[in-house]
């Protein structure tokens, strides 16, 4: 068997070790006499493993005890219609404003869906510049009373990453809370979790299998719904039954588990993000110094997570990555509405990944250039 590096954008490559473990335990889970699979969600085992899962995520994130860690189901995209539902109930006899910055695709997604339950103001948008920029705070135009306001602080397919965190209280909205989709670039470093409402995300990135969507909520922000919302998808009715009310992805918080104890092993956030900056430098490093591939996003804000970059001749895409197939480099054609390529290394890419991926660059150029 051999394994290949596998850029994908999501659902992405798992850490192989956490792979051999969940192969062991297929059958039978520490003597159980059957898999994760196959229990109850309410029984001793399933609990044991859920509990353990809460508790070293909360670790690993710092997550304050005022917040609350949720494992649903819907993934980010089903998340963008359920964080209107849940906030914008405070004043139900009023029809809310909320705003949102838009940097990218998701984000280009989550203010259309969120136009189902509220009138949206478009705090900031780069599309004009092609979503390589993230507009400074300075820039966002808020409304005067939103009752929350959205960011994507890593936009996965264009690239753009917040390196800092926006201050709702320097813009005079102390009480509003700020959500954040981070679904591509969660547990890649330290996150301080204070500065955010809400924070949400996908698990298919950098977290575990695709069927989980992880949600941290602040306790105060639990009892807002509008009554529409579903009870399945009602935070506080979530957290109140610790994410079992209705039954949770087993199986997907079970490889989450033994990827949040694998990060533990490796040294946590601090540890990963020193070696997610290695690994970006490395290949961005190259990438700028080459005259035959070039990037988009400008510096300040370019992803360590999702790296988009194109061929000046574009004519050579497909040789490119058929090239790269045969290296046993995966996944490596950019998303359709940008094109050119994009490599994507999360927390599992290694190291010696992007250092292949790098020779390969070096050695397609010597050889088409
Ligand atoms: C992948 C992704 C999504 C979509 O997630 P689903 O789980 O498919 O709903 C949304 N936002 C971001 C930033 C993503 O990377």
């Amino acid at each position: 068997m051999t394994r290949a590096f596998n850029f994908s954008a999501g659902p992405a490559a798992l850490p192989a070790e956490v792979l051999q473990q969940a192969a062991e335990e297929m059958l039978d889970w520490h003597g159980a006499g059957m898999g994760v699979m196959e229990m109850s969600h309410r029984g001793r085992e399933f609990m044991s493993i859920l509990a353990q899962a809460q508790a070293d995520l909360r670790e690993l994130l710092a997550v304050p005890d005022n917040y609350r860690i949720l494992f649903m189901q819907g993934g980010a995209l089903a998340e963008n219609a359920i964080i209107p539902m849940n906030l914008l109930g405070q004043r139900p006899d009023e029809r809310r404003t909320a705003d949102y910055v838009v940097t990218g695709a998701w984000s280009v997604k989550s203010q259309k869906e969120a136009r189902r339950y509220c009138d949206v103001n478009i705090a900031a948008s780069t599309e004009a510049d092609k979503f390589t920029r993230l507009p400074a705070q300075a820039e966002w135009r808020l409304s005067k009373d939103p009752a929350y306001v959205h960011v994507c602080t890593n936009e996965t397919i264009h690239g753009v990453e917040y390196f800092w965190t926006p201050d709702l209280a320097a813009a005079g909205l102390p009480d509003v809370p700020l959500v954040a989709d981070v679904s591509s670039h969660i547990l890649s470093r330290p996150l301080d979790v204070s500065r955010f409402g809400v924070i949400y995300g996908g698990a298919q990135k950098n977290i575990g299998p695709s069927g989980l969507t992880l949600v941290i909520v602040r306790d105060d922000l639990l009892d807002r719904s509008l009554p529409v919302c579903p009870t399945a998808f009602h935070w506080k009715t979530v957290a109140e039954n610790d994410s079992m009310y209705n039954t949770p992805p087993t199986y997907a918080i079970y490889i989450a588990g033994l990827v949040f104890q694998w990060l533990k092993r490796r040294g946590g956030l601090a540890a990963m993000e020193a070696q997610n900056k290695a690994k970006a430098e490395l290949l961005y490093g190259y990438l700028d110094n080459s005259g035959f591939y070039r990037t988009a996003v400008a510096k300040d804000c370019r992803s360590r997570m999702n790296v988009p970059f194109f061929l000046h001749d574009e004519t050579l895409n497909d040789v490119f990555l058929a090239g790269a197939r045969e290296r046993g480099l995966l996944q490596l054609k950019g998303h359709k509405s940008v094109g050119g390529m994009r490599a994507s290394i999360y927390n599992a890419m290694p190291l010696e990944g992007v250092t292949a991926l790098v020779d390969y660059l070096r050695e397609f150029e010597r050889s088409h250039g």
